[in-house]
């Protein structure tokens, strides 16, 4: 591979993971995993990578989309894959191949019938580990978008007033998402007072007092990368039990910021955040794991939770995210974005917490 884009050293990372595990070859359909191997972003598209070859399945639309984001790929006709016959790719013989066991039954049906006879392997780890390390094109991608997220929340959180419904709170977000950046990356959750005792509650027409606190989750896409952070506004005189999980929240969120670095698992880094808030008597109001990556997918390797043996290593993206729910009262929750760094982690989001 002669012209280097962003993403030309993981694509030949996966082609040795492909010869590594000796198979013929691998496919790949998922969009993201597609953009992250290629930097191409196609809705139709599959990819092939073995024998030393690349080929870049899709129709006509994108054809010079391909071309100018990675000259170097062979563009091919995605008909060829339609399962009327075996696929014939420059005397390739296939045997063993590699794909995602993500995709589709019909798509993996049809597979079987391009590559008859054929032994399938499942490759989505692999994928998902080269996505896990973020290159330096998608580092600066996350800044800026974490960054966007940033200034769009000091922006409606100065424009909330008392009598705003949850549902007008969650718009004002989306707007400036829209306007500023290129939309939301998932669907804002904006919780006034107990509604955050629900995770993911939707927003609804729960109208703010002024004096609930509310809890926003919330992320802006930008260069194609999403961001994603939570942020609480805590009321002039919060209750003695909000004041007491807030300031534990806020504890397990930096104590685990402090922690983590390469050469830890995901698994512990989730421990030092959940023994905390057990030590407290809030390990079982902690019902979600620590964190998750953020790339082209809002949820991505690596995930920061019990039994994810996953080493974290530098370049990595991740968030921080403790919370503690009380079923009926209230909920809390502080999520951060971090690159992990040589010796630490780099904290992407700045907004006040
Ligand atoms: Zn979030
Ligand atoms: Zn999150």
């Amino acid at each position: 591979m002669k012209t280097k884009n962003p993403f030309c050293e993981r694509l030949a990372a996966f082609a040795d993971k492909v010869s590594e595990r000796r198979l013929d070859a691998a496919v790949v359909f998922g969009q993201a995993n597609i953009r992250a191997l290629t930097g191409v972003d196609c809705d139709n598209a599959c990819l092939l990578v073995g024998g030393g070859k690349v080929v870049f399945y899709t129709d006509f639309r994108y054809t010079s989309a391909v071309g100018r984001t990675a000259p170097w790929l062979k563009v091919d006709d995605i008909k060829k894959l339609k399962g009327d016959k075996p696929l014939k790719a420059g005397g390739l013989a296939f045997s063993k191949v590699g794909y995602e066991s993500s995709v589709l039954h019909s798509k993996f049906l049809l597979l079987k019938k391009v590559f008859p006879g054929a032994r399938f392997v499942d490759v989505a780890e692999d994928i998902g580990g080269l996505r896990a390390v973020k290159t330096a094109w998608e580092q600066d991608a996350l800044r800026a978008a974490e960054r966007l997220n940033d200034e769009i929340w000091a922006e409606a959180r100065s424009s909330f007033r008392a009598g705003m419904t949850e549902r007008g709170m969650a718009r004002i977000i989306k707007h400036l998402m829209i306007d500023r950046g290129e939309g939301e990356a998932f669907e804002t959750i904006v919780c006034v007072g107990r509604n955050a005792a629900e995770c993911h509650h939707v927003p609804d027409d729960t109208v703010w007092s002024g004096r609930e606190p509310v809890l926003v989750d919330m992320g802006v896409k930008l260069g194609g990368v999403c961001s994603d952070m939570t942020r609480n506004i805590v009321p002039e005189r919060p209750s003695r039990l909000y004041k007491k999980v807030y300031s534990l929240v806020l504890e397990a969120n930096m104590r685990a910021i402090e922690a983590a670095r390469p050469g830890m698992t995901a698994e512990a880094l989730d421990g030092v955040a959940r023994r905390f808030l057990s030590k407290n008597g809030f390990g079982k109001a902690f019902g979600h794991s620590l964190g998750h990556g953020v790339g082209f997918e809002v949820h991505e390797p690596p995930y920061a939770a019990k039994r994810r043996k996953t080493v974290l290593k530098e370049g990595m993206s991740l968030t921080i995210e403790p919370g503690v729910y009380l079923e009926g009262n209230l909920g809390v929750r502080i999520e951060d974005l971090v690159l992990i760094t040589a010796d630490g982690c780099e904290v992407l989001s700045h907004s006040e917490k």
